[in-house]
């Protein structure tokens, strides 16, 4: 469906009820996709759309894709069989992911198993290799581009890390349209009935809200994020005030854990939080490493918490 002039917003189905929101920006100069979702959904969702709209797939002139992820690159090499002469971009901080599906796996899907215990298992990991068909990309962007569609139409991007170190998302400024990926994370990731489907994912917990604040301080009527309903007008501020609120939220009811506890793990951590903060599934629980690390890192940095040395997936955390 077309949320704003020229800004189309395309549903991508995966997994079990789960779907991706991606983005194409049809202009009279020049066409760009936003993300390309999982290998399937190129022929699945992204081309019939194209073909609906009366866009031939060589008019395509940039595909941008927002943050390293397998729902977001995961249909790169698809799509650039389908439109090799589309620019593939991404921030220059999250190419290496991007560009290949194993460093992915080892980099960001396999970053708990040594010091904390928590990972995917071999048979989740092939489930990721299945749906990531990654690609090479063109070039890379660091933020503040800005990319011409039109005669009076041009886009802006944006540097908004958090949720990776080089998420981008893309503003429109003639309609005042930020298509924020998953800069902000809400207080959960939806399925497609827009139930909690995980915790969300934010990582760099000091980068993530400084990026709400960027994004409060921003002229945004509409906002179309990845995994969450259009936001528009005064529920554009709540749902960003709402993600930075929840990310403070986990911070303090991690303090108050190692007041009452004593030390603990991310493993504890979560299995003791996680429900409390939350109502998703309980085998998506374990996705709360990525957030609830994101902040422990940040507690420990600012001295409101210790780590201990111990090797191995023992690591805890304490009060000092
Ligand atoms: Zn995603």
């Amino acid at each position: 469906m077309e949320i704003s002039p020229g800004i189309h917003r395309i549903k991508c189905t995966f997994g079990d009820n789960r779907m991706v929101y991606i983005h194409l920006l049809i202009g009279d100069q020049s066409c760009l996709l936003v993300d390309t979702g999982c290998g399937h959904n190129p022929d699945q969702e992204i081309l019939p759309y194209m073909t609906e709209a009366g866009l031939n797939p060589a008019d395509l002139t940039y595909i941008l894709i927002s943050h390293s992820d397998l729902d977001h690159q995961g249909g790169d090499a698809p799509m650039k069989q389908i439109a090799p002469q589309a620019l593939l971009m991404c921030h220059d901080l999250d190419r290496p992911w991007v560009e290949d599906t194993e460093a992915l796996i080892a980099g960001r899907y396999s970053q708990f198993e040594k010091d904390h215990g928590i990972g995917y298992g071999q048979e989740g990991k092939e489930g990721i290799r299945q749906m990531c068909q990654s690609h090479l990309l063109d070039m890379t962007l660091s933020g503040g581009e800005k990319i011409r569609l039109g005669t009076d139409w041009t886009v802006e991007v944006v540097h908004t890390p958090g949720h990776t170190w080089g998420h981008l998302a893309l503003y429109d400024p003639r309609s005042k349209t930020m298509i924020s990926g998953e800069a902000a994370m809400w207080t959960s990731i939806l399925d497609d009935d827009w139930r909690p489907a995980l915790p969300p994912t934010y990582c760099y917990v000091d980068t993530y809200l400084s990026t709400q604040e960027r994004l409060l301080a921003m002229d945004i009527e509409t906002l179309s994020p990845s995994h969450w309903p259009v936001q528009r007008g005064p529920a554009v501020a709540e749902f960003v005030a709402e993600s930075k609120n929840y990310c403070l939220l986990v911070e303090a009811k991690l303090l108050d854990l190692a007041r009452s506890d004593g030390p603990f793990t991310l493993r504890q951590a979560i299995d003791t939080l996680g429900p409390q903060l939350g109502s998703w599934p309980a085998e998506t629980n374990q996705d709360f490493s990525y957030g609830m690390l994101g902040n422990l890192d940040s507690l420990t940095k600012r001295g409101l918490l210790n780590i201990s040395q111990d090797a191995g997936p023992n690591i805890t955390w304490s009060l000092p």
